[in-house]
Parts: C-alpha cells; sequence; structure tokens
C-alpha cells in the first residue's frame, strides 16, 4: 500500500501546498482521501482522475471536501472515465455537496458521484482493502478512516479533537497519519477540535503505532516544531506530510 500527500496545508492552500488531500494505493486500486482546494490540480498531474476507483471524504469543511465539486463538473463534463465513482462520506455530505452543484435528484451530479453515507462502526471493502470507519470529534459529522490490507494498516484522523476513535482505530497501525494543527502544550483554552502535535505523539504512543505522519499543518506553523513536539513524547518515526511525499506500507509481514 502507498500513500502520497497532494496536500496537506490546514484551512487553506497555499501556492505549494494544497488543502487535505491523499492518494492511497494497493493492488490495482488508487483512492483518494479527502480533496480540499488545489488537491484535484495536483491529482491531475499523476493521473486522469476518472480513474480514481473511490473518494473517501472525512468531513465536509470546505479544506476538505472543495475539489469534490471539480471532480464532478470534469466527470460530467470532461473526457469521462468509468463512471460513477463512489465516494464515501459522513452523514450528510451528499447533501451538503450536491446543494452547492444547485443538483435536484435527477442531476447528473448523481450519475456521477455515487455518495454512500457512513456512520462510525461502518465498514466497507473495496477490492482487498478493508475500510472502518470511527468518530471524530469535530463540529460536524467527521469521520476517522482506517485502511487495512493483508498486514499493513493506514488509519487517518480526519480532522479531530482529542477523544473519538481515533486512538482504538490507531492500535497496532502500520501508519498513522494524524492531524496536528496546532503546537505547543494543551491548555483550558486550547482548541478542542483539532490536535496539537504533542496529542498526536502521545495517541501514537498510546496506539502503538509503526509510523506517525503529521499532517494539517497551517502554513503559518514550521512543521519541522511539529515534529519535534511529536517526538518528545512517542519514540517511533515522525515525519511531516509535505506536499508530494510519498510513504509505502508494506502489506505482508
Ligand atoms: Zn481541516
Ligand atoms: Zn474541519
Amino acid at each position: 500500500m502507498k500513500l502520497t500527500v497532494l496536500g496537506s496545508n490546514a484551512s487553506s492552500p497555499s501556492r505549494s501546498n494544497p488543502a487535505s488531500g491523499y492518494l492511497v494505493e494497493f493492488e490495482d486500486k488508487t483512492v483518494l482521501m479527502d480533496a480540499g482546494p488545489g488537491v484535484f490540480m495536483r491529482l491531475a498531474e499523476i493521473m486522469d482522475p476518472g480513474l480514481l476507483d473511490a473518494v473517501f471524504l472525512s468531513h465536509t469543511h470546505v479544506d476538505h471536501c472543495a475539489d469534490v465539486l471539480a471532480l464532478f463538473t470534469y466527470m460530467a463534463y470532461g473526457p469521462s472515465g468509468p463512471i460513477p465513482i463512489p465516494v464515501y462520506g459522513p452523514q450528510g455530505s451528499r447533501d451538503h455537496l450536491a446543494a452547492f452543484a444547485r443538483a435536484g435528484e435527477d442531476h447528473v451530479f448523481h450519475q456521477v458521484l455515487d455518495f454512500s453515507e457512513q456512520e462510525p462502526g461502518g465498514e466497507v471493502w473495496i477490492g482487498d482493502a478493508h475500510v472502518t470507519f470511527g468518530r471524530a470529534i469535530h463540529p460536524v459529522p467527521a469521520l476517522v478512516t482506517r485502511f487495512d490490507v493483508g498486514g499493513g494498516s493506514l488509519v487517518y484522523s480526519g480532522d479531530t479533537g482529542p477523544g473519538g476513535d481515533l486512538a482504538t482505530m490507531a492500535n497496532d497501525a502500520s501508519v498513522l497519519l494524524s492531524e496536528a494543527s496546532l503546537q505547543g502544550i494543551r491548555g483550558p483554552r486550547t482548541f478542542v477540535h483539532h490536535l496539537t502535535a504533542v496529542d498526536a505523539g502521545e495517541l501514537a504512543a498510546w496506539a502503538g503505532v509503526e509510523r506517525l505522519v503529521l499532517t494539517h499543518i497551517p502554513a503559518s506553523l514550521d512543521p519541522v516544531i511539529s515534529v519535534d513536539q511529536a517526538s518528545s513524547v512517542y519514540s517511533g518515526p515522525v515525519h511531516y506530510a509535505a506536499p508530494g511525499s510519498t510513504f509505502e506500507i508494506p502489506t505482508t509481514r
């Protein structure tokens, strides 16, 4: 299994780094996790977006889903690949994005994007990948997503504060791709809907993950500091999800 970072910026894209978007490849499948602003262009540089096997949306904040609308118009009005593309998102995601596209029930939107809304505790199979969903702590319905392929596993936090299902879902994961929107020590005034780098490190240590990849770091913060802070509480390898970076996850052990 291979993880490719298309974008990892929190909240908004920058010139060099789109907002959240990740490619996950296994066997002959390629799926997109999140589609923030800028992600579609970066995706189109490396593959025909119409050939995606599925899209997974952690939640419907703009920085994680806006480019699903770019994918929609590409599929509907551009050179189409196999259609429709399955889209797995949290409760309400279908109507939320369809409303922006002004798409009624018989609109082409629903012919090219086949939404399947998921609850925490849900599961789907994409080829040999067992994909499970958990609850994230966020102001809108939001999912933690775990891919298990053979003996390899990838857990993506989406946006979440402390609590929820992330820690248990990350148990023994090969790679934990965790948001680390904040730096410093958590205090009573720290935002409860996002994690600090130390939160992510503590979670990785508790869950016994093999590698921690920090993402969703705002352009205003130095990711080197985030990596250092996570490393102060977690002894395994810690990486920054730099745009364009890839992480190989062995599926045999
Ligand atoms: Zn976000
Ligand atoms: Zn969010």
